[in-house]
């Protein structure tokens, strides 16, 4: 797999300095005759793509690193908050029926709740209110504190989390998304400020295919 497509020109530059580096702009230049100025794009195009690396008054040299090398490190560099989405919650006192009205108006399998200082207490899934629909008990009556995965056993992340320690965490804990918190300030509790699901790691993995990731 390729990270970017290297035109014919970069290939020929990334030779030159597999074999000479290191070299500056002005010795790349003067072996494929063109001004340094018309290679200025292509070596700043390279250095960012992570082939070259550039040191001040020595030159570019290759930094011998293979593609899959070099994408597995600009994803683990992807921070969790460039693909989040908006969290979803509901308070604990709220009712199954809720919780169900919530997902389906929302559009989404994970809710949050919170208890009455709006710090997470929980998380409900699809199969939480699946599970509680078939007992056969009033939805209206059963709040979701009774049937939610209760703090302290959620999973959660931070905004500057790596996207990849979160998919490891999603796969590890076999489960759809995870809340991003933040600690609050005055006393204890977490603050859901965001969402992550596998959703937005499948956005993630769009983007890699067409090469459009946040550096
Ligand atoms: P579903 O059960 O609808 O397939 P999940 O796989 O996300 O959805 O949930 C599986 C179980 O894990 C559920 O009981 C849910 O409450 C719980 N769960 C979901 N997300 C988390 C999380 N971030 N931390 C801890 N438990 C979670």
């Amino acid at each position: 797999m390729r990270l970017i497509e290297l035109s014919k020109r970069q290939q020929q530059i990334v030779d030159i300095v597999k074999e000479n580096g290191p070299i500056t702009g002005e010795q790349i230049a003067e072996k494929l005759s063109l001004t340094r100025a018309t290679l200025r794009p292509d070596l700043a195009i390279l250095s960012m793509a992570g082939y070259l690396d550039a040191k001040p008054r020595v030159g570019y040299y290759y930094t011998g690193k293979k593609d899959s090398q070099l994408l597995s490190e600009k994803v683990k560099n992807v921070a969790v908050h460039h693909y989040q989405s908006r969290p979803v919650v509901v308070e604990q006192s709220s009712s199954v029926y809720e919780a169900i009205c919530t997902m389906f108006l929302e559009d989404c399998g994970t809710l949050f709740v919170v208890d009455d200082e709006a710090t997470l207490a929980g998380v409900v899934s699809r199969k939480d209110l699946l599970r509680a629909s078939l007992g056969g008990q009033s939805l209206e009556a059963v709040p979701v504190s009774v049937i939610m995965t209760r703090m302290p056993n959620i999973t959660v992340c931070k905004r500057g989390d790596s996207i990849i320690e979160v998919a490891q965490k999603l796969i590890q804990r076999q489960i759809d998304g995870l809340p991003i918190v933040r600690e609050v300030e005055s006393g204890s509790g977490l603050e859901v400020v965001g969402r992550v699901t596998k959703t937005n790691i499948t956005s993630l993995l769009v983007d890699l295919a067409s090469d459009d990731t946040v550096d």
